[in-house]
């Protein structure tokens, strides 16, 4: 907009960057016709930029933007066309929002009994959360707007984030640093901290005693903040991390965190859900990541029929794993281009809360009552799978799609780095499996391979603390692994464990492998067992639980 553009035409057109748009007032299609009409100075009417949309989409692009909307809305000026979906089975994700949909005629009144895919309108969001990437442009928004000094809606559940920057200095280049980038990602730094301390919000910064973050957003907000049934909403793909815990979480644009401070609530359109089926029992060297990594190779994800909807996981394989590893799968509900990931809570998360917050097992089990899908539920798609037929996989480099078994490379894969850490693979259990494979190696005198450099690093300072309780941080380093403090890092190109030459081969646990995400390298992602066992034997390799007679299986 800045540059004076209005009109963004594309082949296709992404979930948050398109209610990006219209809430900022800028037009968006996918008809290419328009093209020719608009440079031959054809006036356009604005019908053909609504058509197809809802009606609450609708009056956003005609009123110019979602924030002059939201002004026209709290004077009552708007139509708000209600939710008349009757009773229903529903999915766990549609109950959900079933109760945080708020009535058209008063934001007090009932909530909404039941839903349906399609329906339209805005849910009420219980956390709302943003980082140094995002906070400081709708900090920039709502200072222009409302006004520095008008306090923002319920500070109490907002939360700012300092993660994914904070060891951008140490590998920065040099040209970069003369571009002024380096100062230009502090200036976001100082924005948010200028912000939440105006503002009140409580923000999850860098140490005062070392170099490294609090924790990174979504590691935080699963191990401290986020509850089954919660809608909450964050300025990040990955939002859907906490699903794990059963809750409704989706990543929105600037414009509607900026919104979100002034309204309490976010515009919607309910997803359809796809139910992800894993039976059976896993094997020992197979973990949520290689279900996943199997799931993103699936046609009917690789040909883009998941996008926008919800994945619900369940299955006697799925109820087997921890929150944690859950986590790994609802975050990558993001690769699959879904709105969300959930997984139904349980006993593993009853357990999860009182172990991780102390909360109690009777309050526990008073706010997971119900939050199951209904029997008769409607899905657009049910995905089976048999968790015995899945061996360790890795995704080739250039997609997380590109999942294959490491038994059926052609050939061997020498690596230079290995990586494991960010939100995806810095929780516990994660730090559990590098120690596990760290441990293994060390007991049949082995250490990481000479010809790698293996980077763990952390995802909270609540997960180093959990791994120095646990002897971790001793293991890692008799191992010859590198520990570093959490943050982002290299899995923005922003920290150490990036690649340095475009022939470097780099094994991570990370969620994406985008050309160029990470420094110029070839990215393989693969398990927290397979990164570990790898950087042991120099070249990727499946993990071969304790009581092989040796460590590695070729
Ligand atoms: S660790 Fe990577 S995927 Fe996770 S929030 Fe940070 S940049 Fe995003």
């Amino acid at each position: 907009m800045c540059a004076g553009i209005q009109v963004a035409i594309g082949e296709n057109i992404e979930r948050i960057y398109k209610q990006n748009c219209q809430n900022l007032g800028l037009l968006t299609s996918t008809n290419f016709a328009l093209i020719d009409r608009i440079r031959a100075g054809e006036e356009i009417a604005l019908s053909e930029f609504t058509a197809g949309e809802d009606e609450i989409t609708r009056q956003v692009i005609e009123y110019g933007g979602l924030f002059p909307f939201n002004v026209a809305r709290m004077q009552g000026k708007v139509f708000l066309p209600p939710i008349e979906t009757s009773a229903r089975a529903m999915t766990l994700a549609e109950k959900i929002f079933a109760a945080h949909m708020l009535p058209a005629a008063s934001e007090t009144a009932v909530p909404t009994r039941a839903v349906k895919p399609g329906d339209t309108g805005f849910t009420r969001v219980d956390l709302r959360f943003s980082h140094e990437y995002v906070t400081p442009m709708a900090s920039i928004f709502y200072e222009q707007n409302v006004g520095r000094n008008v306090p923002v809606n319920d500070a109490s559940s907002i939360r700012f984030f300092r993660d994914h920057l904070t060891f951008l200095d140490e590998v920065i280049s040099e040209e970069k640093k003369k571009m002024g980038l380096l100062d230009l990602a502090t200036q976001l730094k100082l924005k948010q901290e200028d912000f939440a301390k105006q503002q009140g919000i409580k923000l999850h910064g860098e140490l005062a005693d070392r170099k490294g973050s609090e924790g990174i957003c979504h590691s935080v907000m699963l191990e401290t903040y986020a509850l089954p049934g919660q809608v909450n909403v964050g300025s990040d793909s990955h939002t859907p991390h906490v699903g794990a815990i059963g809750c409704i979480a989706f990543g929105i644009g600037t414009t509607d965190v900026f919104n979100s401070w002034i309204t309490k609530d976010v515009r919607v359109k309910l997803p359809e859900s796809v139910k992800i089926v894993i039976r059976g029992k896993r094997h020992p060297n197979v973990t949520a990541k290689d279900f996943i990594l199997k799931i993103l190779s699936l046609d009917y994800v690789r040909s883009g029929k998941a996008l926008a909807k919800v994945m619900e996981y369940a299955g006697e394989a799925v109820e087997a794993l921890s929150v944690d590893e859950r986590a790994t799968m609802t975050n990558m509900a993001a690769e699959i281009g879904g709105f969300t990931g959930i997984v139904a809570p349980d006993e593993k998360v009853v357990e999860f809360l009182i172990e991780r917050r102390g909360m109690k097992r009777a309050e526990i089990e008073k706010m997971i009552e119900g939050l199951e899908s209904d029997r008769n539920a409607e899905y657009a798609q049910v995905i089976e799978l048999d968790a015995a037929e899945i061996t360790p996989m890795v995704a080739t480099p250039g997609d997380p799609g590109n999942g294959k078994y490491i038994r059926e490379l052609n050939a061997r894969v020498p690596i230079e780095i290995a990586y494991g850490g960010t939100c995806t693979a810095g929780k516990n259990e994660d730090m559990d499996m590098y120690a596990s494979v760290l441990a293994d190696a060390l007991k049949h005198g082995k250490r990481v391979s000479k010809n790698v450099e293996f980077w763990i690093q952390f995802g909270s300072q609540e997960t180093r603390e959990y791994s120095k309780r646990k002897g971790y941080i001793e293991i890692f380093e008799k191992a010859g692994a590198h520990v570093i403090e959490p943050s982002c890092g290299a899995c923005i190109n922003a920290g150490p464990g990036v690649s340095t030459r475009p022939e470097q081969v780099v094994i991570s646990a990370q969620n994406r492998n985008f050309p160029g995400r990470s420094g110029p390298g070839q990215l393989y992602l693969a398990s927290p067992l397979t990164v570990a066992a790898s950087a042991v034997a120099g070249y990727i390799v499946e993990y071969a639980p304790s009581n092989a007679s040796d460590l590695i299986l070729t």
